[in-house]
Order: structure tokens, then sequence, then C-alpha cells
């Protein structure tokens, strides 16, 4: 496709053998990590943050969809010589940092339109995407996350209430962005396959009402709610908010659901009178 060798020669070449530790699944066809990069849109003059490049699969096909950049966080030094040939491929267009992304200022190293896109290692996937949804001030330095999940959690991030999979991070996702699922991919597309099949997310922040809630205040709440999903939120809240009962009666909201009951609005709508005792 772009000239450089077939991915499963890079690994061999650079003794790439997979670790668990880092939560290594390497992607080995570059059509679809082509698919990954056209689902994040246009990458003319865009700057790509990509978390975890690897052997460069991601990372090739973000260049060879015309992204302007492209900086990389990448932990494992082993990977650090093959993505050298692929900056060197590409005109000294992607830049990779060795380091943890959870400890790396990313945002100070960035300017001008940005997309995050990665196929997230997956011990710190959540974590990673919280933190950018924690972003203050909204909307944040990036136009879009696009990022591969372990299906499980992609489903949490879309779920929508009334279900099993709806909870905290699936309010917290919603209220901050548009969010879909792109597509899913098989495990035997990853060597090594892991378990689990897993999805790619899309997610466009939206800008927030002038009157949203302080992103703590919705976090404590929807932790506490959702902590004690099995309870009625008379008895989840109880020691969150002021006489619960009579604070959730007032907006109309009633005290005997369970957390899953409550859309995101309810949500927001708690967290801003909670904002004004
Ligand atoms: N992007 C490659 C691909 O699609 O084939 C590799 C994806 S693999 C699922 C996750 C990658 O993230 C690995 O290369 C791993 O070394 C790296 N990684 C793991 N933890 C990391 C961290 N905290 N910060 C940066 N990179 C990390």
């Amino acid at each position: 496709m772009d000239g450089l060798p077939p991915l499963r020669e890079v690994i061999a070449k650079h003794e790439l053998a997979a670790k668990k530790s880092l939560g290594q699944n390497f992607l080995c066809d570059l059509n679809l990590t082509s698919r990954i990069a056209r689902f994040a849109g246009s990458l003319d003059g865009v700057t790509v943050v990509e978390i975890g490049p690897g052997p460069g699969g991601l990372t090739r096909a973000l260049l060879f969809e015309g992204a302007k950049r492209v900086l990389a966080i990448e932990m494992d030094e082993r990977a650090i010589p093959a993505l050298d040939e692929v900056s060197e491929h590409y005109n000294g267009k992607l830049e990779v940092i060795l380091g943890d992304a959870l400890k790396t200022d990313i945002q100070n190293q960035v300017s001008g339109r940005v997309k995050i896109i990665a196929n997230l290692p997956y011990n710190v996937a959540t974590m990673l995407l919280l933190n950018w949804l924690e972003n203050d001030p909204w909307p944040a330095w990036f136009e879009s996350l696009t990022l591969m999940f372990q299906k499980e959690v992609a489903e949490r991030i879309v779920a929508k209430p009334s279900t099993k999979a709806y909870g905290r991070l699936s309010v917290i996702s919603q209220w901050r962005c548009d969010c879909q699922i792109a597509f899913t991919v098989d495990r035997a597309n990853f060597m090594p396959p892991p378990k689990v099949t897993s999805a790619i997310i899309h997610m466009v922040p939206k800008a927030l009402a002038a009157d949203a809630p302080s992103l703590k205040t919705l976090s404590s709440i929807t932790m506490a709610a959702f902590n004690q999903r099995r309870k009625m939120l008379r008895a989840s809240l109880k020691n969150t908010l002021p006489n619960a009962i009579e604070f959730l009666t007032d907006l109309d909201i009633d005290p005997t659901l369970r957390a899953d009951a409550l859309c995101v609005e309810d949500y927001l709508k708690i967290a801003t009178k909670y904002e004004t005792l």
C-alpha cells in the first residue's frame, strides 16, 4: 500500500513479540487500519495524536490518508526503530514520544486541528478516555476521538437508559460527545488475537449548555447512583443529596427509580440543582 514492508515482516525484523503487560494486540491488515483512519474523516491539515503505535500499522494508515503530522506516544522502546523507519518514509511527519500516555502532557505539544485516533492498550483505555472527556475547558483541544476498545466498553459508552451497559461512562461520554460505534473488529484481525471482539468508537465533542454543571458534581452524583445501581435513588443518593426524596421529587424524578432509569438530562438536572444549594 505505502511501499513499506508488510507489518508481519516489521514485527519479525524488530522482534516485537507482543507483551501482555502492555496490552499489545497488533493490527496487521493495512486495509483495516485505513478503514479506521478514514472513519475519522479527512485528515488534510490535521495533526493526529496516536496512543500506542506499536509496530505502526495504524500510524502508517494515518500518514497514508494524509495527516499533516502524527504525534505518537509509545511506552515500548522496542517499537522505536520500526517507527523511525515510518517517520523517515514520511519525511519526518511522524514524531514519537517514548513514554506513558497517562503521564504525558499531550495538549501542550499540539496546535491547530487535532484528532485523536488510536487502537488503545485495553488496560488503560477507559482511564485515557475519561481523562480526555474530563478536559476543562470544553470543547477540548481535540475535534474528535476515533478509538478502538473492547466491544463491551464501546457498548457502555453508547448505552441507553434501562440497559445493563448503561452507567457512569455512558452519562459522561454522551453528555460531552456525540458517540457512535463505527464498526466491530473480529479478534482474528489481531496478532495475537485478544480474548474478545473489539469495536471502533467515534466521538465528537459537543458544546455544553450555558448552565451546565461542573464535571466534578456530575461525576460524584453518577458515581454514587451507579455504585449502588440495584438500590432506589432515594437510598443510593441518600448521602450525596440533602433530603434526597424531596430533592428528586422537586425535579419530577421518582425517588423510587434506580440509577439506570434516568437519562443524561436527568443527571444534569440533579447536578445543576445541587450546585445552586
Ligand atoms: N497501534 C498498534 C496497532 O494497532 O497494531 C498497537 C496497538 S496495541 C493494542 C497498544 C499499544 O499501546 C502497544 O504498542 C503498547 O506498547 C502501547 N502502550 C501500552 N500502554 C501504554 C501507555 N500507557 N502509554 C503509551 N503506550 C502504551
